[in-house]
């Protein structure tokens, strides 16, 4: 299978400063490798301050790493200057959570979708006909051309920023939790499109959640992330099935399950998350989990665990499984 993305041992820490100088470094991302492959959506769940999102953002550029390499189709996206650059900002987009502030509201659609097309270069021959044809493959159509995005609701406001995003053919997309502000059954419609988007134009995704429900729904593979650390990963589908680190195990117990009969069987396996996740500043040593781990032994609180497979494909950080 052909890489799209390729990110290794990547780092992003942001300064907490003090009166005079800085008095510590939140460690966001904290070296994780992964890589993604062409036409996958590849799936990155935790809970809220995980780092997930500051991955997604650090990949683009819209943040600097602190350090680690990122590979987008085999170049380096740090030494990426110019014309180069001006390629793989056209080729990796991002949708954001909010669809009420990546909108201008003081654009039409129209103006929306055309801005970045000519910021690009991209010669189109009839931009009407052109931004409609967009529409109507997100689900809209030519009656939404020169209205304003407050004429909107949330779903149609996703839309647009979907339309604007594949005017620009891109290749690889990193959705940024874009459905959780939207109304479920609204949700439902935003993630089929996307699922039809990926089938139709091969595109591929970064998918960013921390519902492992929709995760499920979508991703082919996934990437458990816990206090900027990785610590599973694998086919979406084993890691649901069988579940490794205890940290996964978890999230999964928490999802509500409709039917009673399973709910009792899985009631028995339940584990509770114990506490809050600690502190990013200072985070514990040894497996970051460890503080709220049921299976904590002597080595969990001294040194980290490195990520081993398990069974094809599937990696998992945890000395529940590695040599110590
Ligand atoms: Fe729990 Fe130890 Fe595994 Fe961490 S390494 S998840 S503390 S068993």
């Amino acid at each position: 299978m052909e890489k799209v993305l390729e990110v290794k041992h990547l780092k992003k820490y942001f300064p907490v400063k003090g009166l005079f100088f800085t008095k510590g470094w939140v460690k966001a991302v904290d070296d994780i490798s992964f890589e993604i492959y062409k036409g996958e959506t590849f799936g990155l769940v935790g809970e809220s301050g995980c780092g997930k999102t500051t991955t997604g953002r650090t990949i683009l550029r819209l943040i600097e790493p602190t350090a680690g390499e990122i590979l987008f189709e085999g170049k380096n996206v740090m030494e990426l200057k110019g014309d180069e650059l001006k390629w793989f900002r056209r080729k990796a987009q991002i949708m954001f959570q909010d669809p009420y502030s990546s909108l201008n509201p003081r654009q039409t659609v129209f103006e929306i979708i055309m801005e970045p097309v000519r910021f690009h270069g991209i010669e189109v021959d009839d931009p009407e006909e052109f931004v409609i044809n967009l529409l109507k493959s997100v689900g809209l159509n030519e009656m939404h051309l020169y209205r304003y995005p407050h004429e909107f609701s949330g779903g149609q406001r996703q839309r647009i920023a979907l339309a604007r995003i594949m005017a620009l053919k891109p290749e690889f997309i990193v959705l940024d939790e874009p459905t959780s502000a939207l109304d479920v059954s609204v949700q439902a419609n935003i993630l089929n499109t996307l699922k039809d988007l990926q089938e139709k134009h091969g595109f591929t995704y970064l998918f960013i959640s921390h519902d492992l429900g929709v995760v499920k729904y979508m991703s082919h593979r996934m990437g458990v992330m816990y206090l900027g650390k990785l610590v599973e990963v694998g086919p979406a589908d084993k890691i649901f099935e069988n579940p490794l680190h205890p940290y996964t195990q978890m999230l999964l117990s928490a999802i509500p399950v409709p039917d009673p009969e399973m709910a009792k069987e899985l009631k028995a396996k339940r584990k509770i998350v114990r506490g809050e996740p600690p502190s990013p500043i200072n985070p514990p040593a040894g497996c970051r989990f460890h503080p709220r781990c049921p299976f904590a032994k002597d080595v969990c609180r001294k040194e980290e665990p490195p990520m081993v497979e398990v069974e094809k494909d599937h990696h998992v950080a945890c000395w529940l499984y590695a040599k110590s």
